[in-house]
C-alpha cells in the first residue's frame, strides 16, 4: 500500500502567512507533513528548537480543531494571546476559569471557531469534557511536555498516565506527543505509556552549541555567584536554581544587597506573586529570577544570558532542562554549576531515605551518578552531555573542561587514608560522625567532639595534614562520586562500599581531578 502524496504547500504557506518566517528550521518539515497526513509522532527537540509549529501548522492545516495538552497552566493565557495577534482562533479550558469563561470556549469549539484547544490534562478525567470533544471535530492531539508521563523522570505527572486513553476513545485522530527530554530510557517510557510505539519517533540533535558549560567546586557559593553576574553578566536576565525555598529567598535578597536585580520564585510563595514575578522575568530586561525548579518549564524568554545552579540537579535530563532554558535566542550563553562536597552527601542522604522501594532507590543513585560523573570528568563537558542522550560529538572547545584541561593527580594515598579514617569510625556504629568529623581527624585537631570519643588515639588521627581542608574535601567528595564511598542513614555518615577494599589493598588506583586555583580562591564582593 502506498501512502497518498502530501501536498506539504498549504503547510509552508501557513509558516509564512500565519507565523511570517520563510522556512521549516531541523525536521520540522518532515513532522508537519506526516502529522498532516494523519500519522502519530513522537518528537524529541531541544529547548528552542520549534516544536510549537510541528503542531500548531497541521492544526491549522487539517479540518477541526487541534486539542493541545499541556501541564503549564500558568503559560495558556499568553500562549493563546499570542497565537491570537497572529490571527489564530485559539482558547484554553483549565482550573482558572469560571463558568462563563469556559462555556464561551466551549461553543466556540463546538460551532468549529477554533483553531487550537488547549487543555490541562486534568480535564480529560472530567466525563462533561471528553463528552465535549466527541461533539466537536478534532484534527489532532498534540501532548506537550510529553515527558511528563514518565513515572521515573524528574517531572512526572499522575494526570498524564490518562492520556493513553485518548487513543481509545478516538483512534482515528493523529497524535503528536512533544518534549524535549532525550534520553532513550524516557522515550521509550513515553512511547509506551502514551501508546505511540507504532508512532513515527523524530529525534533531533541535543546539542546546543551557543552555550558554554562551567562546573566549578563550591566554596563560598554566593560570593562565587556574586563574582559570575558582576564581571560576565552584569544587567543579563537570568535564572539561579536553587534547591529549597528558603534558599532561593536568602539568595535573592543576597544579591538585591549587592545591587543586582533579583527575585525569588518557588512553589511555597502564593500563586498571585508567583505569577506577577514570572511576568516581570517575562517583560522586563536583566532579571535575574532566583528559583526552585518549579520555575521554568514552558518559559519562553529567549534572551536568558545565563542559568547558574547553586546546588546539584538530581540528574543530568534535570540539568540539560534547566541549562537549556538559556540561549533560546541563539547568542552566547552561560551554563554554570557550582558543586561540593556537601551536595553529593546530602543527595545520596536523600535517597537512602527516600520512599518506595530498592528499585525506585537504585533509579535515583543512577541518576546521581551519570550528573556526578559529569561534574567531576576531565573530559568535554558537551561531549559527555550527549553521549548521555546517546549522541556522539568532539571536543567542543567552549567548556571549562575544553577551555582549561584539567590536571589529575594520583589520589590513592589520601583516598586510603580517608578510608582507613571511616573504617575506624565505623566500629563505633552506634555513634553519627559526620565528613566535617573525618576531616577534623585526618588535620589533626582536638575538637570537643573529638576528644569527647578519644580519638586522638587513632592511628589516623593527624595523618592528614600534608592537604588543606578543601583539598580534603575535594577528595571526599570525588571518593563519593567515584562510588569508593557511600552515605547512610539519614545521619549522613560515611560507609564504605565494595570498590572501598580494593583502595585500601593497593590493588586499584586513585585517579582525582585537581580543583581550578580559581575556585580556591575567595571571591570579590565588590568590583574593584
Ligand atoms: P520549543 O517549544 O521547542 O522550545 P518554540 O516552539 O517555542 O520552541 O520555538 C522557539 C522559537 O523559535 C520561537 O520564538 C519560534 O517562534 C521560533 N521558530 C520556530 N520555528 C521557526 C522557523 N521555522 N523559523 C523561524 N523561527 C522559528
Ligand atoms: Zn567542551
Amino acid at each position: 500500500m502506498t501512502l497518498p502524496e502530501t501536498d506539504n504547500r498549504p503547510a509552508l504557506d501557513t509558516l509564512r502567512r500565519v507565523f511570517g518566517y520563510d522556512a521549516f528550521r531541523g525536521n520540522q518539515q518532515d513532522i508537519i507533513d506526516h502529522v498532516v497526513s494523519g500519522g502519530d509522532a513522537l518528537v524529541l527537540m531541544p529547548t528552542g528548537g520549534g516544536k510549537s509549529l510541528c503542531y500548531q501548522i497541521p492544526a491549522l492545516v487539517r479540518p477541526g480543531v487541534g486539542v493541545v495538552v499541556s501541564p503549564l497552566i500558568a503559560l495558556m493565557q499568553d500562549q493563546v494571546d499570542a497565537l491570537r495577534a497572529l490571527g489564530v482562533r485559539a482558547g484554553f479550558l483549565n482550573s482558572t476559569q469560571d463558568f462563563g469563561q469556559r462555556h464561551e470556549v466551549e461553543e466556540a469549539f463546538l460551532s468549529g471557531q477554533l483553531d487550537l484547544l488547549y487543555l490541562a490534562p486534568e480535564r480529560l478525567k472530567v466525563d462533561s469534557t471528553l463528552r465535549l470533544l466527541d461533539r466537536g471535530r478534532i484534527s489532532l492531539f498534540a501532548i506537550d511536555e510529553a515527558h511528563c508521563v514518565a513515572q521515573w523522570g524528574h517531572d512526572f505527572r499522575p494526570d498524564y498516565l490518562e492520556l493513553s486513553r485518548l487513543h481509545e476513545r478516538w483512534p482515528q485522530v493523529p497524535r503528536i506527543a512533544l518534549t524535549a527530554t532525550a534520553t532513550e530510557a524516557t522515550r521509550k517510557e513515553i512511547a509506551h505509556r502514551l501508546n505511540l510505539d507504532d508512532a513515527r519517533h523524530f529525534v533531533a540533535s541535543f546539542d546546543r552549541p551557543n552555550i558554554q558549560y562551567r562546573i566549578v567546586a563550591k566554596n563560598r557559593p554566593e560570593q562565587q555567584l556574586l563574582e559570575l553576574l558582576t564581571t560576565e553578566h552584569k544587567g543579563d536576565a537570568g535564572i539561579v536554581y536553587c534547591l529549597s525555598r528558603a534558599s532561593t529567598e536568602r539568595t535573592a535578597q543576597f544579591l538585591v544587597q549587592n545591587g543586582i536585580e533579583a527575585l525569588p520564585y518557588h512553589a511555597g510563595l502564593d500563586a498571585r506573586t508567583r505569577a506577577a514575578n514570572q511576568s516581570r522575568f517575562l517583560r522586563e530586561d536583566g532579571l535575574v529570577m532566583v528559583a526552585t525548579i518549579a520555575f521554568g518549564m514552558g518559559i519562553d524568554k529567549p534572551d536568558v544570558r545565563f542559568v547558574a545552579h547553586l546546588d546539584l540537579p538530581k540528574s543530568v535530563e534535570g540539568y540539560y532542562q534547566e541549562t537549556g532554558r538559556a540561549g533560546r535566542d541563539g547568542l552566547a550563553s552561560t551554563a554554570w554549576l557550582a558543586y561540593g562536597l556537601q551536595d553529593v552527601v546530602q543527595q545520596r542522604k536523600m535517597i537512602a531515605t527516600s520512599e518506595g522501594d530498592d528499585a525506585h532507590r537504585r533509579r535515583l543513585g543512577t541518576h546521581l551518578d551519570a550528573m556526578l560523573a559529569l561534574c567531576e570528568t576531565v573530559e568535554c563537558r558537551r561531549v559527555q552531555l550527549l553521549n548521555y542522550f546517546n549522541e556522539q560529538a568532539k571536543p567542543c572547545g567552549n567548556c571549562d573542561t575544553c577551555l582549561t584541561q584539567p590536571e589529575s593527580w594520583d589520589g590513592t594515598i589520601p583516598a586510603q587514608k580517608v578510608l582507613s579514617a571511616v573504617y575506624r569510625l565505623d566500629k563505633e556504629r552506634r555513634q553519627k560522625f559526620g565528613v566535617g568529623h573525618i576531616v577534623d581527624i585526618l588535620l589533626g585537631r582536638p575538637t570537643a567532639k573529638v576528644q569527647q570519643f578519644n580519638h586522638e588515639s587513632l592511628t589516623v588521627f593527624g595523618v592528614g595534614t600534608e592537604l588543606a581542608e578543601p583539598v580534603w574535601r575535594g577528595v571526599i567528595r570525588q571518593m563519593l562520586a567515584q562510588g569508593l564511598l557511600t552515605v547512610e542513614g539519614d545521619h549522613g555518615t560515611l560507609v564504605l562500599t565494595d570498590a572501598s577494599a580494593d583502595v585500601l589493598s593497593r590493588r586499584r588506583e586513585v585517579r582525582l581531578r585537581k580543583e581550578a586555583k580559581q575556585a580556591a580562591k575567595p571571591a570579590r564582593t565588590k568590583a574593584p
